[in-house]
């Protein structure tokens, strides 16, 4: 049985898939942001929908302390990640307060997988109406939610499709960092497209080297170092 290729593989790859060989060759250097782990883990903490100011700097108190403990993250990196994350807390309660309820009750983290999509994943949010929900760290378009958000959550509607026999047609992304909740549809083209990159990363877990994209953005890129390595590799031999 083929291995299942994760959501976030899929995330990678539409980052740049030659990120995907590299990480399954194991040679991508750990990039730890704590201000990222920080935003995200404030969102899954989230339990009830009265006083948001007040839980969010409580929950950011408490991470403050467990943050350390659980990630290979230094105290003195997490300090000033949290002074700044105080700051907008106000901003962050504000506009989330009316979006609340598309988000809570909901189930953190869900485990997924299946053996006849040939996927897995974990999902940051099972929302109410069994509505699946990622908590995106970065920066919001400005208006809809970005293709790579797109497609991820097309996979992690198939995944909950084929475990509840349904098609999930409705998702969410959440962008804390400017405190917005943004519904998007699902459509079959994307469910289709996640199909047939499943099938590209399945080939570059073989070993196959993708070709360096185009339109890649490597200045930024962490892998930038042992990608050009094995580019000149490649031309000396070729
Ligand atoms: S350096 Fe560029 S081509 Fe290489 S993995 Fe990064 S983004 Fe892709």
């Amino acid at each position: 049985m083929p291995t299942l290729v994760r959501i976030s593989e899929i995330g990678l790859y539409l980052r740049c898939p030659r990120l995907v060989y590299f990480e399954n060759q194991r040679k991508m250097p750990k990039r730890i942001d704590a201000k990222q782990i920080l935003l995200r883990s404030l969102m899954l903490s989230l339990s009830q929908k009265s006083d948001l100011e007040g839980q969010l700097k409580e929950i950011l108190a408490r991470l403050e302390d467990e943050l350390p403990l659980v990630y290979e993250i230094e105290p003195d990196d997490i300090e000033p990640a949290c002074r700044e994350l105080e700051g907008e807390i106000a901003g962050i309660a504000q506009g989330l307060a009316g979006r609340l309820d598309l988000l809570l009750p909901c189930q953190a983290e869900v485990d997924l997988h299946s053996d006849k999509l040939g996927l897995s994943g974990r999902l940051d949010r099972l929302a109410p109406g069994g509505t699946p929900s990622l908590i995106r760290t970065g920066k919001a378009p400005q208006d809809g939610i970005w293709k790579r958000d797109r497609l991820m959550l097309a996979g992690y509607a198939l995944l909950l499709g084929e475990k509840q026999r349904t098609h999930i047609n409705q998702g969410l992304v959440e962008y804390p960092r400017q405190a917005l909740v943004r519904a998007a549809e699902i459509h079959s083209v994307d469910r289709a497209r996640v199909l047939r990159i499943r099938d590209r990363i399945r080939q570059i877990k073989e070993g196959r080297l993708p070709d360096r994209p185009e339109d890649a953005l490597c200045p930024a890129c962490e892998a930038r170092e042992i990608c050009e390595t094995r580019h000149s590799l490649a031309s000396k031999f070729f």
